[in-house]
C-alpha cells in the first residue's frame, strides 16, 4: 500500500486494477512504436518492453482535519460494461479499502473528479438486485457543471453508468453539487481543470508549507508530460484539454509540489521537471 504525507494530510492509494495494454485505447498517438521512441525515463514503470502503456485505476483516500475524503471510485463490481476486464467485476477493492483502515462507513466524503465510468464505479454496490450507495455515511461531491453536462448527455458508450453509479446516490439524497474551486477543508480544495470533461476538477492539497495535487484525467499517462500535445479519445473538448494540460505543467512543473497521477501506474506520485521543450515525470 502506498501512502504519502503532505504536511498534516495523509494520502493513501487503493488500487483496483493495474495492467499493461495498448496505449492507443486512451491516447491515439501512443502506438507501441511511439511509446518505445518516447523518453527512456518512462521505462520500466509506465511503458513495458513491448511498447504497451502500463496504467492503473485507483482511488486516493485523503485524510484532512479529521475528514476522510475518497477521491474517485474506480470501475466497481457487478456493473455491465462493454470491456471484458470491467464487465461484472468481482474485485477485492472494498476489502482492500478496509484493510488500509477505511471501512466504507468511515468515509465522510466522496469526490469524483469527473463522471466517467472508471471514476464513479464504487459510488454504488449491488445489494438485493439494486445498486445502492456504498458509502452510506458520506456526502458525495459532484461538480455542478459536470452533472449538468452528463445528465443531459445521450447514453454513455460504456453502459448505463449514470443509472447504476450516479443516480442512486442522488436518489438517496447524498449528493452535494459543488463548484469547480470548492474548498473541502482548510487544506484541500478543488481546482477546475476542464477539457477532458466540462466540469473536470483536480484536487490541490496544501498543509504546513507542503503541497500536492491529484491530476484527475487532465493527463492519463506520464508520456503526456513529454508529449503534452497528445490528448485522449475521451476528451470532450480536445483544445481546452490541451490548454489545461499545458497550464497544469507550467503551474506545477519545477516546483516542490508532489503530483499524484490518477491513472499513473507503479510509483504514481512524483515531480514534474523541465526536459527540453517539454517535461519529465520523476517518481518520488
Ligand atoms: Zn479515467
Amino acid at each position: 500500500m502506498q501512502r504519502w504525507k503532505i504536511g498534516r494530510v495523509t494520502i493513501t492509494k487503493i488500487t483496483e486494477l493495474e495492467t499493461p495494454g495498448p496505449g492507443t485505447f486512451v491516447i491515439p498517438q501512443a502506438t507501441p512504436e511511439a511509446l518505445l521512441a518516447a523518453p527512456a525515463w518512462l521505462r520500466p514503470h509506465f511503458v513495458n518492453e513491448a511498447g504497451e502503456a502500463i496504467m492503473s485505476i485507483h482511488s486516493f483516500v485523503v485524510e484532512s482535519e479529521g475528514a476522510r475524503i475518497l477521491v474517485d471510485t474506480c470501475v466497481g463490481n457487478d456493473k455491465p460494461r462493454p470491456i471484458p476486464e470491467w464487465d461484472r467485476r468481482s474485485g477485492p477493492f472494498l476489502d482492500d479499502l478496509r484493510r488500509a483502515g477505511f471501512p466504507p462507513e468511515s468515509i465522510d466524503r466522496v469526490l469524483c473528479t469527473h463522471l466517467h465510468v472508471d471514476h464513479v464505479g464504487w459510488n454504488t454496490r449491488l445489494e438485493g438486485g439494486r445498486f445502492v450507495p456504498t458509502f452510506g455515511n458520506a456526502r458525495y461531491l459532484i461538480g455542478r457543471t459536470e452533472w449538468e453536462f452528463w445528465s443531459k448527455a445521450p447514453e454513455d458508450a460504456f453502459g448505463p453508468v449514470l443509472e447504476d453509479s450516479v443516480r442512486p446516490v442522488f436518489d438517496a439524497g447524498l449528493v452535494d453539487l459543488v463548484e469547480g474551486d470548492e474548498a473541502l477543508t482548510g487544506e484541500v480544495e478543488l481546482l477546475p481543470t476542464p477539457g477532458h470533461t466540462p466540469g473536470h476538477v483536480s484536487v490541490r492539497i496544501r498543509s504546513e508549507g507542503a503541497e500536492a495535487v491529484i491530476t484527475g484525467d487532465l493527463m492519463h499517462h506520464p508520456v503526456q508530460c513529454a508529449h503534452p500535445e497528445w490528448g485522449s479519445h475521451f476528451d470532450t473538448d480536445p483544445q481546452q484539454a490541451l490548454a489545461t494540460r499545458r497550464a497544469f505543467l507550467e503551474r506545477f512543473g519545477d516546483r516542490p509540489a508532489l503530483v499524484l497521477g490518477t491513472h499513473f501506474a507503479g510509483p504514481t506520485a512524483g515531480h514534474l521537471r523541465r526536459d527540453g521543450e517539454a517535461w519529465r515525470f520523476e517518481p518520488a
